[in-house]
């Protein structure tokens, strides 16, 4: 990933999708922004208990900022699912401003329309870009241990393909900062769910303790979905950076013990 100051923010890109002209992308961090602590300062979650004016402010700075308007932001109601949703024109700006009105009961969307910026807002889960270059299709996904164990990453692709006729080696796709192998310690409940699943666990589950608790590797099981939803593992670019481990400049729900602000990673078609 790239680091930018961009006016007042710090933003990171992902740098194979900064190779696209015709796409804008970001992942915001938690400088530059008018919340205070413990969702300081770039909070971007309405339904985190911050004060909606502040986010609201945040918002429209990092919409000034990445000069996307803040009414072509779309987001989720974000339920830990496998659930995929194809956006219309008219679900445009949808939650933009507040979180009833967000797209219900997603965690991940795709379009093929121009001048919507799909978000999720993460601190923690991991977030996913795609786009499609040949179709001109984008998506977005949110993928905590729940949603990765019902393979939103691959439901994602899948959806691209049938909405869009999207191919999957034409698909580049970032894997954004969050939390790392090195942190997200988790119980025998989560390791016995991984096994189950995926019919292994010894790539996944690192350093298992006697006790039954290991370090989940959310960033190796979601880039083993999308190899095998048939994306090149050459269009695929891992930010390798844990929330957890840079809680000064990321949000992380495990850091900050689940009272702390989201951060948004978003994409949009110019
Ligand atoms: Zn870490």
């Amino acid at each position: 990933m790239i680091e930018k100051k961009v006016d007042l923010l710090d933003i990171l890109f992902f740098e194979n999708l900064s190779e696209f002209k015709e796409i804008g992308h970001f992942v915001s961090t938690r400088k530059g922004g008018f919340s205070n602590t413990p969702y300081n300062s770039l909070n971007l979650g309405l339904h985190v208990g911050d004060d909606p004016e502040d986010v609201l402010k945040n918002r429209k700075r990092l919409a000034a900022t990445i000069r996307i308007p803040l009414n072509h932001f779309t987001i989720a109601i974000q339920i830990h699912s496998g659930n995929v949703k194809i956006i219309s024109e008219e679900l445009r700006g949808k939650g933009c401003s507040n979180h009833k009105g967000a797209i219900n009961a997603t965690d991940a969307m795709v379009t093929n329309i121009a001048n919507i910026c799909l978000m999720v807002l993460v601190a923690d889960c991991v977030p996913m870009l795609f786009f499609d270059p040949v179709k001109r299709a984008i998506g977005v996904a949110h993928a905590g241990w729940k949603g990765t164990l019902q393979f939103i990453a691959q439901h994602t692709v899948r959806a691209m393909e049938k909405a869009f006729g999207s191919s999957p080696q034409d698909i580049i796709v970032g894997i954004g900062p969050s939390i790392g192998p090195c942190c997200y310690k988790v119980g025998p409940e989560v390791i016995s769910q991984v096994a189950n699943i995926f019919h292994t666990k010894k790539e996944f589950i690192l350093n298992e303790s006697r006790d039954g608790e290991g370090y989940f590797d959310l960033w190796e099981v979601n880039l083993r979905q999308l190899l095998h939803a048939g994306i090149e593992r050459k269009n695929i670019e891992i930010a390798m950076e844990c929330t957890c481990h840079n809680p000064d400049l990321l949000f992380s729900y495990r850091h900050q013990k689940g009272n702390t602000g989201r951060f948004g990673v978003g994409i949009a078609i110019c």
